[in-house]
């Protein structure tokens, strides 16, 4: 059997137990932007794996940091051991994070990072004499992760269908999405009317509320959807207002991707939890921060052992994953990223805005360095088969693609030159123009 044979015969891939699917395809190299095939294909990625490269792939000094520091130590359990690498990189984010964020908590991926704030703050409001907060308010369209507590914080959505009845109940508010306003507004004449159902709640049961747990300025998967400013800067205001905990789940939206090292900084807006991941590590390994305030965290500090947050997994700060993390700090402040993504963005607008006029296009929604577009479709939803088409039609002219159903969105590495950027929504053109 060949590698894709055993593959099928052996692998439980995440999302794919479609009996039609076709088979994983075999990755055998990937260097800048590209991905090499097993049978000789090159893929532009598009979508920087699961938006984790930032840098691109294999590069040399990331890599470097990771061979430097596997000669090292490769992991040591971090209850009531420390090292260098991860005592650096808290120091390097407390420093680049909003003001106020003053501890860095580890684990593994985006999904714990968020785990890990819930449980955090849900303890924090006990430790500090407030038990009666409880309540967490997330947002529609909300996607935080696959993990049972990430999924409860989530939009109710295919993910999460076959586990309602384990998920804890949240309050939910509208989101700010501009495109289908939930109250019927327009965004060149509103007043961020969407946000009134936060308000609500927060004003009905405000003193039961935990906190509030947004994905600030773009919620991704539930369909890239881009905010106005005025919304972010209105949840902090209603989070102090009614008390309450804000926490920016900043899984995708951290280290550049917005155009802003945070996406907080739009605002700006100091949240009192941040969680990280994906792009922490360059995309090279799994690595999740959950940043708290000092109030947070001393509310831990106790010779009572209740207070104490028993939560810690195997592989918490990693050494390896907090290397990689410090040498893509470096890259991103030697690189400029944050302009090149602005760049990027710049030719978003120029490129992809104009789309709008194509038949098949219902909204184009850019903010720094991902641009989606929203399309026309019977159904909506992920669910829609218009995406799993379109992917395999740019899979086939060499570009990786993975639409949201109906949302077909380019969120490159910042790597990407300004040739490779054209070149691919040349293809998006192509393909998007021969559906019309
Ligand atoms: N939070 C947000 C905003 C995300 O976009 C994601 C993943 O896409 C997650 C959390 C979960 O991250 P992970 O897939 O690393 O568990």
């Amino acid at each position: 059997m060949n590698l894709q044979e055993i593959d099928r015969a052996y692998v439980w891939h995440p999302y794919t137990q479609i009996r039609t699917a076709p088979p994983s395809i075999p990755i055998i190299r990937a260097e800048g932007v590209y991905l090499y095939t097993e049978d000789g294909r090159r893929i532009l990625d598009g979508i920087s794996s699961w938006w984790v490269n930032i840098h691109g792939h294999s590069h040399p000094r990331l890599n470097e940091a990771l061979a430097r520091q596997a000669r090292e130590l490769e992991h040591v359990m971090f209850a009531g051991f420390t090292h260098r690498p991860a005592v650096e990189l808290a120091e390097r984010l407390i420093e680049l994070l909003p003001g106020g964020l003053a501890r860095i908590f580890y684990s593994d991926n985006g999904s714990t990072a968020v785990e890990v704030a819930l449980k955090m703050s849900f303890q924090y409001w006990q430790n500090a004499g407030q038990p009666r907060r409880r309540e967490f308010i997330v947002l529609d369209h909300a996607y935080h992760g696959d993990t049972v507590g990430a999924m409860s914080a989530s939009a109710e959505s295919p993910f999460t269908a076959p586990f309602l009845p384990l998920l804890f109940p949240v309050g939910r508010a509208h989101a700010p999405y501009c495109f289908r306003c939930p109250v019927g507004c327009n965004r060149s004449s509103c007043s961020i009317d969407c946000l009134r159902s936060l308000e609500s709640i927060l004003a009905s049961r405000g003193d039961s509320i935990a906190a509030v747990l947004v994905e600030p300025m773009l919620q991704g998967a539930g369909g890239m959807i881009v905010w106005p400013v005025e919304f972010l800067t209105g949840v902090r205001r209603l989070c102090d207002q009614y008390g309450a905990l804000m926490i920016a789940d900043e899984v995708l939206t951290g280290f550049g991707r917005t155009g802003k090292m945070f996406a907080c900084e739009h605002g700006p807006v100091r949240p009192d939890i941040v969680c990280l991941s994906k792009a922490l590590t360059g995309g090279y390994l799994p690595l999740g921060v959950t940043a708290a305030t000092t109030a947070i965290y001393n509310s831990f500090l106790s010779e009572d052992r209740r207070k104490t947050f028993f939560h810690g997994h195997s592989f918490t700060a990693n050494p390896l994953a907090c290397a990689v993390a410090l040498a893509s700090l470096d890259l991103l402040h030697e690189n400029r990223s944050i302009e090149r993504v602005l760049r990027l963005e710049s030719l978003f607008r120029a490129r992809l805005a104009p789309l709008r006029s194509m038949p098949v296009v219902s909204d184009v929604r850019i903010l720094g360095g991902v641009a989606a577009l929203e399309l026309h479709t019977q159904q909506g939803g992920y669910l829609e088969p218009i995406g799993t088409r379109l992917g395999a039609e740019f899979l086939s002219c060499g570009l990786l693609l993975r639409p949201l159903g109906n949302i077909l969105y380019f969120m490159p590495p910042y790597a990407i030159t300004d040739e490779e950027a054209h070149w691919a929504i040349d293809q998006i053109e192509a393909v998007l123009g021969a559906m019309a």
